[in-house]
């Protein structure tokens, strides 16, 4: 059985495509973003495999020209939501029947259409939608969910063969059941391969979903719902819906079938929804697992000892890539005063010099921010830091949403480690850098580890061993993705997984066994092939 069991083909990272000038993914990529672009698609709402339309039709723009039109959503109701539950329902029997392997082949199927077929469309999706250039489109929509896909059948299957032990006369199992009931998938927009992991991994160990993307991301969801129904899962396994909120969540929450919530986006919103759960908490058949992932205030911490071009790369990269828009994303940086002036030359000639603009030009570095309520509140910040005495913006500080929401990469730094873009996460292209005594580096250990209520991911830069060592121990509790000598950003399924705790989530790890096993409510089976007849005991006969 165990032999069986491990015969899944072995998971591997999907290679990741240059797109370099001259090569034939970076024609057929274009071709496909040109032929997206002239198009104006339909997005409705899935449910039990069904596409269903509303009232309510609201357009999808892209960030970077937001007077173009690339399609549709239909905003659902609350009438939706409950349809999508009851589709959910319906589906769970014979899903739960469905042995593992064929669960298995659909979610392999799916990563080798997605990595084949399906490339240039997730891709092309992803920057025209979410404002992605081409490389950070490849490694989130292609490579990244199609690494999940192939992990995590390799992690459902290691789980699977976890078995108890059994003595002579009896036998013992694990029977590893999907949850009673439906589990809530509420994604985030930064990420494609997220949107796609939140529902596919409690689907790939039986469970139903029911799938609520961001409002900001439903382009990229329409063709992964075609690529989950291409790939073979069932009518009413996943369905997409796009309510509100507060609308989708009132109908979940208050449902007696809701098992599992998998979150992925902000702190306020987890926050929220764990507490509505609370209160609801006797109306469940079943308590629901509650996992999600959410914000951070990612640092970067140089020690005295570091390589100057190496940490000015790490926070070019680290704070600008997808305009800052990653959970991941360096935010607040801690730069020694030995090294400050180097640091400050290179850095702001760099951002300066970075190229911003439409996805469909390759040679941009950055393009825009998601919507305009975030353009707005980015503007803000950056437009206080330049009136705050305790902060001063030394490079970047414009923002231009005429034809998109457009931040240049900024850098503040401030002379309180406390001021307010040290703490909060902004969630764009900011970067606040504090400089430190750098004979006091363990003052900085303790400014790093108490400056905010996040602990998802950082990064120390230091040559000397010993203060590799005890930074890594400092930090222990500081980040759930701690790296050494690298910038914070760019996990990679299989290698580095990936969650935080303290207000940055329940650190499930995304992208391992560790989530995985959360999407089973096992049952213990114990049969007895020697059933006792006589309750006595033998201590109990007479001498
Ligand atoms: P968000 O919290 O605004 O939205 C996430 C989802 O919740 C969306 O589908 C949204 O429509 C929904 N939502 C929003 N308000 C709601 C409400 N009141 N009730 C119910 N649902 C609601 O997050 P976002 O802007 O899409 O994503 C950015 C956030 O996600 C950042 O905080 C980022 O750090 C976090 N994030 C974390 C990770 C991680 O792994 N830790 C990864 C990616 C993103």
């Amino acid at each position: 059985m165990y032999k069986e069991l491990q015969s899944v083909p072995k998971a591997y990272n999907e290679p990741v495509l240059g797109y370099a000038p001259g090569t034939p993914e970076r024609a057929s990529l274009k071709a496909m973003l040109a032929k997206m672009k002239a198009e104006v698609i339909e997005v409705p709402m899935v449910i039990g495999g069904k596409r269903i339309e509303s009232d309510n039709r609201v357009a999808i723009h892209p960030p970077h020209d937001h007077q173009h039109v690339l399609g549709h959503f239909y905003k659902s109701g609350a009438e939706h939501v409950t349809m999508a539950i009851e589709a959910a329902l319906k589906a769970a029997p014979a899903w739960a029947e469905m042995p593992w392997q064929e669960r298995a082949a659909i979610f392999l199927k799916a990563a080798d259409l997605l990595a084949g077929p399906y490339r240039d469309k997730i891709n092309a999706a992803t920057m025209l939608g979410q404002s992605k250039t081409a490389f950070q489109a490849e490694i989130d929509a292609a490579a990244e969910l199609a690494d999940f896909f192939r992990f995590n059948v390799q992690y459902m299957t290691e789980i699977y063969a976890q078995q108890p032990e059994s003595d002579k006369t009896t036998w013992n199992r694990l029977e590893y059941r999907p949850l009673e009931g439906f589990v809530y998938a509420l994604t985030p927009f930064n990420f494609t391969s997220i949107a796609g992991n939140l529902p596919t991994a409690p689907a790939m160990m039986g469970n139903v979903i029911v799938w609520k993307c961001s409002n900001t991301q439903t382009y990229s969801a329409k063709v992964l719902m075609d690529l989950f129904e291409e790939a073979g899962v069932p009518d009413g396994v996943i369905n997409l819906i796009y309510p509100s909120g507060p609308v989708g969540g009132k109908v979940v929450m208050e449902h007696p079938d809701f098992a599992g919530f998998h979150f992925t986006g902000s702190t306020g919103v987890f926050q929220q929804i764990w507490k509505t759960i609370g209160t609801n908490i006797a109306t469940y058949k079943t308590y629901p697992r509650i996992v999600g992932e959410t914000g951070g205030k990612d640092f970067v911490l140089a020690h005295k000892s570091a390589n100057v071009d190496q940490v000015v790369t790490a926070l070019v990269r680290g704070a600008f890539e997808f305009q800052g828009q990653k959970c991941s994303a360096a935010s607040r940086a801690y730069i020694p005063d030995n090294m400050w002036d180097e640091v400050r030359e290179k850095l702001v000639a760099q951002v300066e010099g970075i190229k911003m603009g439409d996805p469909e030009d390759f040679t941009n570095f950055m393009c825009a921010v998601i919507d305009e309520p975030s353009f707005d509140k980015l503007a803000m910040f950056i437009d206080n830091a330049k009136k705050d005495t305790d902060a001063e913006v030394i490079a970047g500080g414009q923002h231009d949403k005429s034809k998109g929401y457009f931040i240049r990469p900024t850098v503040i730094v401030t002379t309180d480690p406390r001021y307010i873009t040290m703490e909060e996460e902004l969630f764009g292209p900011v970067l606040t850098i504090y400089v430190y005594n750098a004979d006091e580096w363990e003052v900085a250990l303790e400014l790093v580890d108490t400056t905010s209520i996040y602990a998802l991911t950082g990064a120390i830069f230091a040559q000397d061993r010993y203060v590799v060592e005890q930074g890594t121990k400092y930090l222990s509790q500081a980040a759930g993705n701690f790296y050494i000598n690298d910038k914070p950003t760019g996990a990679v399924v299989g290698q580095q997984p990936f969650g935080g705790a303290r207000a940055s989530g329940t650190n499930d790890k995304a992208g391992s066994y560790l989530n995985m096993i959360r999407w089973t409510s096992p049952r213990t089976i114990k049969e007895n092939f020697l059933t006792p007849t006589d309750y006595r005991y033998p201590f109990m006969e007479e001498e």
